[in-house]
């Protein structure tokens, strides 16, 4: 089906698929065995001009937009998890140079990645701020034309690949949020450290890493939009320009177990017959092909709404989000049930999807938190319109 998707979005969808199928798929059960970062795949994805693909045009990108970018994102997870989100968390680190960063600063970090040059990560989570992440601890106090960085984050995807590091960090611990302020640190500045890897359950190739920052100077041209104050609000328009492409790897993952689970119950056989043929398992396989394409339209919606320019599309983001993770670990769930005892083991690809899928409902917010956002917008909605639909009536007898 081509979801009425355009010759652009098919082209940005077919090379990603090639990419997938071709290179992607026969790796993955071996990059999740050992944890390895997919440089191979990065180096395909560059030969295929797929890296920077939601980077203008001006500084040598794409300018493919959001909905391309869930295109790829989807195809890449449809084969690995993982290998989605090395993909996608660059676009997470970069927005904030795109919505922020003044003209110098992205001429200077958006070409490298736009060619897969250099990567990217997003650091604004750390050990004690994580779904309140408006408590972030990281202090930058400005000491003449510098920055000095004393902090830890925690949970830095890609932070093991990447070499340019979207910060998160308090340069006014009176102004709340608003002083807040989001700092571009580079891979070997003195003081900043890459700490421990993380021992995932899921997305095993994409390295997750602690950050820590010790009387670390940065040039005070590395603030982004060269102002202090706006980090938070920045960070906030990434997530919700993000959030799509968390879906779209989550509807990636649940289309890559549907397909597994119907060849398998296409090809195992029990009581003399393929177990495809059993109505219990058909019901289950349509209600999975079902919410596997309702997770992606809301997902394509949310994403042309952003490519629209449209405005407060947190309360849609954070939808597509919630629906489509909520749908992968579902669909990723009931495939390894439909292969029975041989989906519980590492024989089969399919365990690995239900591995990856979990944690599209804890990153860029937990589902728990992005309920609260839909719910909040809902009630502000609600708040704003004119009180007409609720009357009350006359008691009625009845008899
Ligand atoms: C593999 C991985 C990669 C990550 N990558 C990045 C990254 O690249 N950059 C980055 O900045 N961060 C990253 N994160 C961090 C991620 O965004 C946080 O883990 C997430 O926001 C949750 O924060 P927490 O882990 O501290 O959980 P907590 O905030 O401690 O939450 C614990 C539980 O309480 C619930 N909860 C908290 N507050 C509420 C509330 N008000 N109402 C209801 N329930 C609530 C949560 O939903 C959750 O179930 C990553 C995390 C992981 C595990």
């Amino acid at each position: 089906m081509n979801e009425l998707l355009t010759a652009e979005n098919l082209d940005y969808r077919d090379r990603a698929r090639e990419v997938a199928e071709k290179f992607v798929r026969p790796l993955a059960a071996e990059l999740d065995r050992e944890a390895r970062y997919p440089w191979e795949i990065i180096e395909k994805l560059k030969e295929y001009r797929l890296m920077g693909e939601w980077i203008p045009k001006e500084y040598g990108g794409g300018q493919g937009g959001v909905l391309n970018l869930c295109l790829i994102v989807e195809e890449l997870s449809r084969a690995c998890g993982g290998v989605g989100v090395a993909y996608a968390v660059n676009a997470l680190g970069s927005f904030p140079i795109i919505f922020g960063g003044t003209e110098e600063q992205k001429s200077r970090w958006l070409p490298d990645i736009a060619t897969g040059k250099r990567l990217i990560s997003f650091g604004l989570s750390e050990p004690t701020a994580g779904s309140d992440a408006a408590s972030l601890k990281t202090r930058a106090e400005k000491r003449g034309d510098c920055y000095v960085l004393n902090g830890d984050k925690k949970w830095n995807t890609n932070g093991g690949a990447a070499e340019i590091y979207t910060i998160f960090c308090v340069t006014d611990p009176e102004r709340g949020t608003r002083g807040i302020s989001a700092i571009i640190a580079e891979k070997g500045s003195p003081g900043f450290e890459i700490g421990r890897k993380e021992d995932l359950m899921g997305i095993r190739c994409v390295s997750v890493h602690n950050l820590h920052f010790r009387d670390c100077s940065i040039p005070a041209a590395n603030l982004l939009g060269g102002k202090e104050g706006i980090g938070f609000a920045l960070a906030m328009q990434t997530l919700d320009n993000a959030r799509p492409g968390v879906a779209a790897q989550a509807v990636g993952l649940a289309q890559g177990a549907l397909d597994l689970a119907l060849e398998y119950a296409r090809g195992r056989e029990q009581f003399g017959q393929p177990i495809v043929s059993f109505q219990g398992l058909q019901f289950m396989l349509a209600d999975m092909a079902t919410q596997v394409e309702a997770a992606r339209q809301l997902v394509y919606y949310s994403a042309r709404l952003l490519d629209a320019g449209a405005k407060n599309v947190t309360k849609v983001a954070a939808m597509a989000k919630v629906f489509a993770t909520d749908t992968a670990m579902k669909v990723t769930t009931d495939a390894v049930q439909l292969f029975g005892g041989y989906g519980y083991c590492r024989d089969y690809p399919i365990e690995k999807y239900m591995r990856d899928a979990k944690i599209t409902q804890i990153y860029e917010g937990t589902n728990q938190i992005q309920r609260l956002v839909i719910a909040r917008n809902l009630i502000k909605e609600s708040a704003s319109m004119e009180p007409k639909l609720v009357e009350k009536r006359e008691p009625t007898t009845v008899g």
